[in-house]
């Protein structure tokens, strides 16, 4: 079993406890932060996006070891070494996140996470089995070219898509100094959120700092509750259905005969934007 699969499953006692246990307090709360049907569909699209991720990994891992031979240096397994892959890996993630709210072709995978009008831990879950469609992988070609072990950059991206599972909650408010360094639920909830002041800010996986460095932070604002969930109309528990969203409007777009825009921007330019007082 690849690195990601392995590490993601060894946590997932964990991860459901924490579902259980936020589930329990909402309902003890008389909160609305669970929809049974939400979370169904959070775990099916869980399965299948770690299904597609597994077959991803393993049938590209000869092409990564190919790619390794042309490597820069050779990097040994030190506690330094480990702690730049994974800096390195954040501020790659960053830039991954960031394309995926800029770029359609990247949108179409990425709009499955966000595409729920509830915030909870199950919405960790929520992913597309198309991310090695959209390429997530190329973002990592990096690490590979600069010497770290192939089987290394997939362990450390599957570390930090784990850490961003504590993220997704109501739960947690601000974590005093935490929030000035690292990606906390309070920072994420804004970036789940469609308010015109949140939208497409917070893209940080595990290190807020590249936010603040790149101009892209915004934090939460007691007057300003978040709003979860995509500026459409879309609200479908359907698996399927949240998964080919995106891509079905761009295929329809694609075969539209009075088509004005060129076949490559319809792929990876995002559609346009409602003016601020039209978000939901
Ligand atoms: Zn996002
Ligand atoms: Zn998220």
């Amino acid at each position: 079993m690849p690195p990601v699969e392995l590490i993601l499953l060894l946590l997932s006692p964990l991860f459901l406890l924490c579902v259980v246990l936020e589930w329990r307090y909402a309902v003890l709360k008389k909160l609305s932060w669970y929809q049974w049907r939400d979370t169904v569909a959070n775990a099916s699209l869980a399965l299948l996006h770690q299904g597609s991720d597994m077959l991803a990994v393993l049938l590209l891992m000869p092409f990564f070891y190919w790619l390794h031979q042309y490597r820069v240096f050779t990097i040994e397994l030190t506690a330094l070494n480990l702690l730049l892959a994974f800096i390195l890996q954040d501020f790659l993630y960053y830039w991954f996140h960031r394309g995926s709210h800029h770029i359609r072709w990247l949108w179409a995978s990425h709009v499955a996470h966000h595409s729920s009008r509830l915030m909870n831990f199950s919405t960790a879950f929520r992913q597309s089995l198309t991310y090695p469609l959209s390429g997530m992988w190329l973002f990592w070609l990096p690490m590979i070219l600069l010497g770290y072990d192939p089987k290394l950059v997939f362990a450390v991206v599957a570390l930090n898509l784990a850490f961003q599972f504590f993220v997704h909650t109501q739960a947690i408010g601000r974590l005093g100094l935490l929030e000035q360094v690292f990606n906390t639920p309070s920072h994420h909830r804004v970036h789940h959120a469609c308010n015109a002041i949140y939208i497409d800010r917070n893209f940080a996986g595990v290190l807020i700092i590249w936010d603040k460095l790149f101009g892209t932070f915004v934090s939460e604002q007691a007057d300003e509750p978040c709003r979860y969930g995509i500026t459409d109309d879309f609200n479908s528990t359907n698996p399927l259905t949240i998964t080919f969203y995106e891509w079905r409007r761009m295929w329809q777009e694609l075969r539209c005969k009075e088509r004005s825009q060129p076949a490559w921007k319809v792929l990876l330019k995002m559609p346009g934007k409602l003016p601020a007082k039209e978000y939901r």
